[in-house]
C-alpha cells in the first residue's frame, strides 16, 4: 500500500488573558474542520494547537491574583482544553511554552543564532507597548505616543536588547513570497506583506530584561526571549525538532502539506519573523499561511463588557454543538469578515439547519415508511428530473473538494446546503403524495424516494467535518453502513437498498427567535474581566485638566486606514466650518460603517500628527480593558458643545 500523505495543521498558540471568546475558537474549529476533512481523505493528518504562556501580562495578572504564574497558566490552560472537549475538537497534541520540551528548543535555537551573529546584543530605546510588548519609532507612535498596533498609550523605555538580524534575510524573503505565490492567502494579506518588506525591515528586538517571567537566555540569564519568538518556535517544538530521531517532524515538517492558519492581527510575526527564524535557523519553510478575517458583531465591536462578547458555551448548551459548529464556519467567508449576531445565528438555525436539512431527512423516511414500508431499492427508470438531481450530486462533490482543498469551508458548507435546496425542490417537482395515489406509478414513486436517499447519504458525508454527530444521526436513520459514508462512496447509486429507521427524531427543533433571543440575552451576560490593576498616573491639578479642549463631535463618515488593520479614519463634524478627520486604533472593535453617526468625545486642542500616512486632527475618548475598548458616547449634546 502507498505511504498516505501527511497534513500538519496548526492554530496560533492561544494567549492566557482570559475566556476564549468565539475568535479564537473560530481559528481552532476552522483547524478542526479541515484536519477532518483532510482525514477522510485520506491524509495521516496531525493538529497543533496549544497555549503561550509567558510575558509580561501573564506576570502582572498573576501577580494580581496573589498566586504563582505558573499555577494562574495551568489554570487557564485547564478551562481552554475544557472548552474544546466541550466543541468536540480533535487536535493530536496541546503545546504549553511553559513545557521543558519547548523551552529547551528555544533556548538551543536562540543560542544557535547568537553564536552564528543572526542574533547580536545592542539596545533599544523606543515606544513600548505593554499590550503588544513590543517596541515602535518615532513615526510609529506618532506625537500622542499611541502604539500604531492596539492604540494604547506608550511608555519611553531605554533596555539592553538582542536583535534577530531581520535586515539581512529581508531579500531572501521578499524572493521567497515571490517564488511562492501561495505561500500567503489571501493574496490581499500576501501583497501587505510585500509592501511591509518592501518599506524595510528593521532588525527585531528579540529579549527583555523588564521583567522575569519568561524562557532565559542561557549565557545571559538577565534577558529573557522575547515571546513571539518563543512562540512560534512551538510549530517545530511541539514534533520534537531537536530529538535524536525526530519522527513527528521528519514525517509532518517534512511532510506533503503543512498549514498555519492564523488571525491576520498575527500575519507579521507569522509571515515576516518566522519564516526569517527559519531561514537563519536553515530549516526548510514548508508551511502555506492562511490569514483568515475576525468576527464582528453588529455594532461592530466585539466586547466583553455588556455582554457584548459571544461565547460559545451558552450556545452549544442551548442549541447543541452542531448549530454552533455549523454557523461559525458558514459566516466567515474565506480571506473576509463575518457577523456574528445571535438573531442571524437563530435565523440560520430554523431555515438552514431546522426547515431544509432537517425537513428533508424527516419527509423523506417518513414517505419511505409511508408508502414502502421502510424499504426502497434502486429502479432504472430515471426522468429528466433524476438526471438533473444526479447531476447536482455529482457537481457538488466536485466543487465541494475544490473548496476544502483550498481551505475553504464556509463556501464548502454552502455548496452542500444548496445540494439540500436542490433535493427539497425535487420534492415538490416529482410530488410524491400525487405519485402515491396512483398505483401505475409505484416504480416511480420508489425511484424519487430512492433519489431522496442518495442525496441525503452524500450530503450526510460532505458534512462530517462540521457537523460530525448530525452526521452520524443521519447516517444511523438512513441505517446506513461506514462503508458508504467515506470519499468513494460519495456517488449516487453506491448504495443500491435502503432500509430505514422507523422514526426519526428531528435533527434540529424550530425555534421561536423572539423567545430565543431574550433567553441568549441573560445566557450571553458574563462577568466583567478582573482589572489587571493599573497604576494610578501622578497627580494634576484642575488646571492640568483644564487645558484638554473636550467637544461633543458627530461622526458623519468613517473607513479603515489602508495601512493599518488596527486603525480607522473618521470624517468627525465639531460644529466648525470644516469638519476634522481623527484616526483612531479602534478597528479590531468597530466597523467604519458602525461608527457612523455616532456622538463622540474629541479632544480637539490636540496637535495634529500623522498615524501612519494620515492625519489625525484630534483623539476620541474611549475605555478600554485587556480585551474590550468602547468608544465614548453622548446622546442629547450637539456638534461643538464643551465637555468638562
Ligand atoms: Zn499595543
Amino acid at each position: 500500500m502507498a505511504q498516505s500523505k501527511t497534513f500538519y495543521i496548526t492554530t496560533p498558540i492561544y494567549y492566557p488573558s482570559g475566556k476564549l471568546h468565539i475568535g479564537n475558537a473560530y481559528t481552532t474549529l476552522y483547524c478542526d474542520v479541515l484536519k477532518r476533512y483532510k482525514s477522510l481523505q485520506g491524509f495521516d493528518t496531525y493538529y497543533l494547537t496549544g497555549m503561550d504562556e509567558h510575558g509580561k501580562k501573564v506576570e502582572t495578572s498573576a501577580e494580581a491574583a496573589g498566586i504563582p504564574a505558573q499555577d494562574h497558566v495551568d489554570k487557564i490552560a485547564q478551562e481552554t482544553k475544557d472548552l474544546w472537549a466541550l466543541m468536540d475538537i480533535e487536535y493530536d497534541d496541546f503545546i504549553r511554552t511553559t513545557e521543558k520540551r519547548h523551552k529547551t528548543v528555544v533556548q538551543t535555537f536562540f543560542e544557535q543564532l547568537l553564536k552564528q551573529k543572526d542574533i547580536y546584543l545592542g539596545h533599544y530605546e523606543g515606544h513600548y507597548c505593554m499590550h503588544c510588548e513590543s517596541f515602535f519609532t518615532d513615526t510609529q507612535v506618532g506625537e500622542d505616543h499611541l502604539c500604531p498596533d492596539c492604540g494604547r498609550p506608550t511608555q519611553t523605555l531605554k533596555e539592553e536588547s538582542y536583535f534577530l538580524k531581520l535586515s539581512k534575510y529581508e531579500k531572501k524573503l521578499h524572493d521567497f513570497i515571490v517564488d511562492h505565490p501561495d505561500f500567503i492567502q489571501p493574496e490581499s494579506r500576501r501583497n501587505e506583506v510585500l509592501a511591509f518588506i518592501e518599506s524595510g525591515l528593521n532588525d527585531l528586538s528579540v529579549s527583555r530584561t523588564t521583567f522575569d517571567w519568561g524562557i532565559k537566555v542561557v549565557s545571559d540569564p538577565k534577558h529573557v526571549v522575547y515571546v513571539w519568538l518563543d512562540a512560534l518556535t512551538n510549530y517545530v517544538s511541539a514534533l520534537g525538532v531537536l530529538d535524536q530521531d525526530p519522527m513527528l517532524y521528519d514525517k509532518y515538517w517534512n511532510g506533503d502539506e503543512v498549514l498555519h492558519v492564523v488571525g491576520k492581527d498575527i500575519l507579521r510575526f507569522h509571515a515576516i519573523y518566522w519564516p526569517i527564524m527559519l531561514m537563519a535557523l536553515d530549516i526548510p519553510i514548508t508551511f502555506k499561511l492562511y490569514a483568515h478575517g475576525w468576527y464582528m458583531m453588529k455594532d461592530g465591536k466585539m466586547s466583553k463588557s455588556k455582554g457584548g462578547a459571544i461565547y460559545p458555551e451558552p450556545f452549544i448548551h442551548r442549541y447543541g454543538l452542531d448549530a454552533m459548529r455549523y454557523y461559525m464556519i458558514r459566516e466567515l467567508p474565506f480571506g473576509s469578515d463575518g457577523l456574528f449576531a445571535p438573531d442571524a445565528f437563530l435565523e440560520r438555525l430554523n431555515f438552514d439547519l431546522a426547515n431544509d436539512f432537517g425537513n428533508l431527512l424527516n419527509r423523506s423516511i417518513a414517505m419511505v415508511n409511508q408508502y414502502f414500508g421502510g424499504e426502497v431499492t434502486q429502479k432504472n427508470a430515471p426522468t429528466d428530473v433524476d438526471a438533473a438531481l444526479e447531476k447536482k450530486i455529482e457537481s457538488t462533490v466536485q466543487d465541494y473538494d475544490a473548496l476544502m482543498d483550498a481551505y475553504k469551508p464556509a463556501e464548502a458548507v454552502q455548496v452542500v446546503f444548496s445540494l439540500i435546496s436542490r433535493a427539497n425542490k425535487y420534492i415538490d417537482e416529482t410530488t410524491p403524495w400525487v405519485l402515491a395515489k396512483d398505483p401505475a406509478a409505484k416504480d416511480t414513486l420508489e425511484n424519487v424516494l430512492y433519489h431522496l436517499l442518495e442525496a441525503l447519504r452524500v450530503i450526510g458525508t460532505l458534512l462530517q467535518p462540521v457537523m460530525h454527530d448530525s452526521s452520524q444521526q443521519l447516517f444511523k436513520d438512513l441505517n446506513v453502513d461506514e462503508d458508504a459514508t467515506v470519499f468513494a462512496a460519495r456517488i449516487y447509486g453506491f448504495k443500491p437498498v435502503y432500509r430505514v429507521a422507523k422514526t426519526v427524531t428531528p435533527l434540529f427543533p424550530r425555534l421561536d427567535v423572539a423567545q430565543e433571543l431574550d433567553a441568549l440575552k441573560s445566557a450571553t451576560t458574563q462577568e466583567a474581566p478582573k482589572k489587571e490593576g493599573i497604576p494610578i498616573k501622578a497627580e494634576i491639578t484642575i488646571d492640568d485638566f483644564a487645558k484638554l479642549d473636550l467637544r461633543v463631535g458627530v461622526i458623519t463618515a468613517c473607513k479603515a486606514h489602508e495601512n493599518a488593520d488596527r486603525l480607522l479614519v473618521s470624517t468627525v463634524d465639531l460644529g466648525e466650518e470644516k469638519p476634522r478627520q481623527i484616526v483612531s486604533g479602534i478597528a479590531g472593535h468597530y466597523t467604519p460603517e458602525a461608527m457612523v453617526g455616532k456622538k463622540v468625545i474629541v479632544v480637539a486642542n490636540l496637535k495634529p500628527v500623522k498615524l501612519r500616512g494620515e492625519l489625525s486632527e484630534g483623539m476620541l475618548l474611549a475605555g478600554s480593558n485587556d480585551e474590550t475598548l468602547e468608544v465614548v458616547e453622548l446622546d442629547r449634546l450637539n456638534p461643538g458643545d464643551l465637555v468638562k
